[in-house]
This record gives C-alpha cells, structure tokens and sequence, in this order.
C-alpha cells in the first residue's frame, strides 16, 4: 500500500465561456485566479486556475474553457459532487449569496452529519460547500468574502460509478481507508492534512457520462515531490496500470492513468507551484505560456477572449 498520496492536488472541468467561468469562481465563490494559462495540448484554450491566495494544493479548481462546447451528459464513470470546505456556521451566508447571484440548484442538506449546501456550476455541473469544524486552512478574502466565511480549499469529491468495487480497491492501495457508509455512498480518507475524503457512489442503473461543459476531465491527487511520484508511478504499474510518462505542467509535474470505474487519475506533485512564474501579489493576472507555447502569444493575445 502507498503511503505518499496527501489528499487532493487539484479538480480539471470543462466550460463552455471563459468569462462566466471566470466570473463564477472569482466573484461568486470568492476564489482567488491563481493562473491564468493555455491548455498545454491545444494552447487556444484557456487553462484557468482558482484557489487560495497561492493555489495551495488541495485547493486548485481548474478549468479549460472550450468556446461553445456542448453539456456533458452527466452520468457514471465521472467525478459527481466537487466539495469545498467552509467555516462551520457560514451556510446561512452562502445560501444568501447564491440566491442572490442567481446560482441554480440551491439545496440544503447533510453529508455524513455535516451540513452541506449543493448548487449547480454555470454549466449545470454539481458543486457543494460543507461546514467543516477545524479546518485550519486559512481562506482567500481578497475578492469579497470574508475570512468567516471564506472557502479554505476541497473537503472532498464524489465519484459516481457503476461498480465501486475495482475503484475502492485501488483507492486503498493509494492509502485510502473506508471511514464510514450510507446507503450506497461510502467514504474513504486518506491521512493527511486537508481535502482527504473521496465519496463513492455506486449507480449501477445510470449509464456512463459523455464528456462536454460541466464535466470533470480529472481529478489530480498530490504528491510532495518528483521523487515521490516516480515511486508512485513505478507501484502503480506494477499493479498493472498504464501510466503516462511524467509531463511538465510548469507549476507540478503530472502522470495520469484511467482507472477502472473510468475517471481519469492525475498525480501531481506539489512542486514547484504558481509562484514559479508571477510575484504572489500579481498571480493569476498576467497570461502565462510555457517554452513550447511562447512564441505563439500574439496569436494567442488575440484569439483568446479577454476574461476581465
Ligand atoms: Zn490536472
């Protein structure tokens, strides 16, 4: 069993309009844009990164938005729910403020004992915020909300599969551990700091998503370093998995594998980080490319639509 995965690293979803994206995680959520970038695969498209003041791992929602791409239809073999912790006692505020801002699919309710506010993304993807007790993580206020009520990074994700069976076995030998169950969710943690739950839920009668805006592309798991990640990839294949090699993201380095329930892993190290390219105070402001992109900036400063 590994011993060297810490939680969350970060969520990757897909939008249709990098602008209401943009203004749905900064303005609404109060998340902090820790980069702004290109996907490095097809460097059109934005890669958008929110957080805490510095994109702490285990914070990070991050977004390519493909102009105009059709809805995902959500389904099994996907990421569900995104879950961000909050102070205990904010979510009468947050209700507010959803209500306000016109979010759709409001809905209070509980998880695990904890109360838990469900709300729909802008492109109909499931999103909740869950009063976490201790949570030490301190939030971002810079865009509004105050440190009471601030958002202090992932509590969890759901996976919403088929069959759990194959997918809890991997995620045990990940160093997850079942902590509790209801109905047909059950909650594995792993130890670590923050944003160490995974909710599984098995659906055996609904079918498999189809990719499109709202859906998750991949959830990405932290890592210390490089080295850590090599003896992560090296396990993992040899259980039997295929793993990419390990690729440069500028601010981690990444491997991915499919697993068997169908949602795309991503282990990614918590170095070097988004300080590497901007000073703290300015991150997320300018337009950031990596080497092989940059000679491609007045195309891209052009074609990219401007997001504030
Ligand atoms: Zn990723």
């Amino acid at each position: 069993m590994l011993n060297q995965i810490k939680g969350l690293h970060h969520v990757t979803s897909m939008a249709a309009n990098a602008r209401v994206n943009n203004q749905f995680f900064t303005d609404i959520l109060g998340l902090r844009r820790v980069k702004k970038t290109v996907n490095f695969d097809s460097p059109d498209v934005y890669h958008l990164y929110y957080g805490d003041e510095v994109g702490t791992p285990g914070s990070v929602m991050t977004y390519f938005p493909f102009p105009h791409i059709a809805r995902g239809r959500f389904g099994t073999g996907e990421v569900g729910t995104t879950v961000f912790s909050v102070p205990k006692s904010s979510l009468p505020f947050w209700a507010a403020r959803l209500q306000e801002k016109g979010v759709q699919g409001i809905e209070p309710g509980t998880s695990f004992g904890a109360p838990r506010l469900s709300f729909k993304g802008p492109d109909g993807e499931s999103f909740a915020l869950l009063e976490v007790e201790n949570d030490a993580r301190p939030g971002w206020s810079g865009n509004g909300i105050s440190e009471d009520h601030a958002i202090r990074g992932f509590h969890s994700v759901s996976l919403r599969l088929k069959d759990s069976g194959a997918t809890a076995e991997l995620l045990r030998f990940m160093g997850y551990e079942q902590q509790d169950k209801a109905g047909a969710v059950s909650r594995l943690i792993v130890p670590g700091d923050a944003a160490t739950v995974i909710d599984l839920e098995t659906l055996p009668g609904v079918d498999h998503g189809r990719q499109g805006a709202g859906s998750v592309h991949h959830v990405a798991f932290a890592v210390d370093n490089r080295e850590t990640q090599l003896a992560v990839r090296k396990a993992l294949m040899d259980t039997g998995y295929h793993v990419t090699p390990v690729i440069d993201r500028d601010y981690f380095w990444a491997i991915y594998f499919r697993t068997p329930g169908g949602v795309l892993f991503e282990i990614a190290t918590n170095e070097p980080g988004f300080e590497r390219d901007e000073p703290r105070a300015e991150l997320g402001q300018g337009l950031k490319l990596p080497q092989q992109h940059k000679h491609l900036r007045p195309i891209l400063e052009q074609h990219l639509e401007k997001i504030d």
